[in-house]
């Protein structure tokens, strides 16, 4: 069994930056999901990252900064509108897509010449960052194509003794992944919609953040993911959700459509209970497009993605 510590007790920052230094993985609690993190100049410790998630190594990795003054450590040419999003968002759930510099391991990138990076509102992650001297790659603690953990429990039943150290800290408080924005491009373009609604990215800039072209970049742009065994259904109404009820021997409803953030708060706890109860199908009402409502929609049709 993979060993948690809560983020109260006073040696959770110095056990995990302690995990990380000797190329550990730490289930990291942040605001949007928990992450597994590994120390990002420690190829063996990031490769770990890739077979304790059944990940493929083609799929870049998140990496987690705990100060706006490392961002040049990690990344070149920073565009204005970046510069100016990474100073009145983070910490908070929005990852900027950039150039990278040769600080960071074409392991953690995928081979390519971007980074995606942000820094993490959880207070216990940004100390445990800090300390590590470092940045952390962290994806989502959670097997691929999986749904995200949301809680230390989710990581311990996804991971098991995969991870080194679980930090405990309680039920992550947006529930869905971070926003990430593209500024590689000639204009920014969303590749995931997230905990940071995009249309306040867009009046913070004062500019359009396009819908994304070329070849899938993020994973969280492949038509299937976040994703429990039972099955997904969609529906555009209370009255359309009750109707396919009647399809399925054991399913659910899920419905806070009056309300985005305990929606995305409560989503993928959700999922996994409807797994754990044995459900055949949860049917979930799509909450309007503003605000969360863009994130949420987007998973729920990832996950209903057969
Ligand atoms: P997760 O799967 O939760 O780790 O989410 C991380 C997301 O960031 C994935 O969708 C990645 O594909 C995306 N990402 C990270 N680095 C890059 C990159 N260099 N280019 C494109 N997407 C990236
Ligand atoms: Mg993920």
């Amino acid at each position: 069994m993979s060993s948690v510590i809560s983020s109260h007790n006073p040696d959770a920052v110095s056990r995990a930056v302690g995990v990380l230094n000797a190329g550990g993985l730490v289930g990291l609690p942040t605001e949007t999901v928990y992450g597994l993190a590994a120390r990002a100049d420690i190829d063996d410790a990031v490769t770990r990252i890739f077979h304790a998630k059944g990940r493929p190594m083609g799929h870049p990795l998140i990496l987690h900064i705990s100060e706006i003054s490392e961002l040049d450590r990690y990344a070149i040419e920073v565009p204005l509108p970046a510069l100016t999003l990474a100073q009145q968002c983070w910490p908070g759930p929005l990852t900027l897509l950039l150039h990278k510099t040769e600080a960071v391991s074409s392991l953690v990138t995928g081979g390519r010449e971007t980074v995606a990076i942000r820094i993490p509102a959880n207070e216990c992650a940004r100390q445990i960052i800090k300390q590590c001297g470092n940045a952390v790659a962290a994806p989502s603690a959670n097997i691929f194509g999986h749904v995200s953990p949301t809680s230390a429990q989710h990581v311990v039943s996804d991971l098991g003794d995969n991870v080194d150290l679980i930090i405990d800290d309680g039920n992550c408080s947006i529930g869905v992944e971070s926003t990430i924005v593209d500024f590689t491009t000639d204009q920014p373009q969303l590749l995931r919609p997230g905990g940071f609604p995009v249309e306040d990215l867009e009046s913070i800039i004062g500019q359009q953040i396009l819908m994304p072209t070329g070849e899938s970049r993020a994973s969280g742009m492949l038509a299937s993911h976040y994703a429990p065994r039972c099955r997904v259904v969609v529906a555009e109404t209370i009255d359309i959700a009750k109707r396919a009820l009647s399809d399925y021997g054991n399913a659910r409803i899920l419905d806070h459509w009056d309300n985005s953030p305990l929606y995305a708060a409560s989503l993928y706890t959700q999922m996994r209970q409807a797994d754990e109860d044995g459900m055949e199908a949860v049917i979930a009402v799509f909450p309007p497009k503003s605000g969360l409502g863009m994130a949420i929609r987007d998973r729920l049709i990832k996950a209903s993605f057969l």
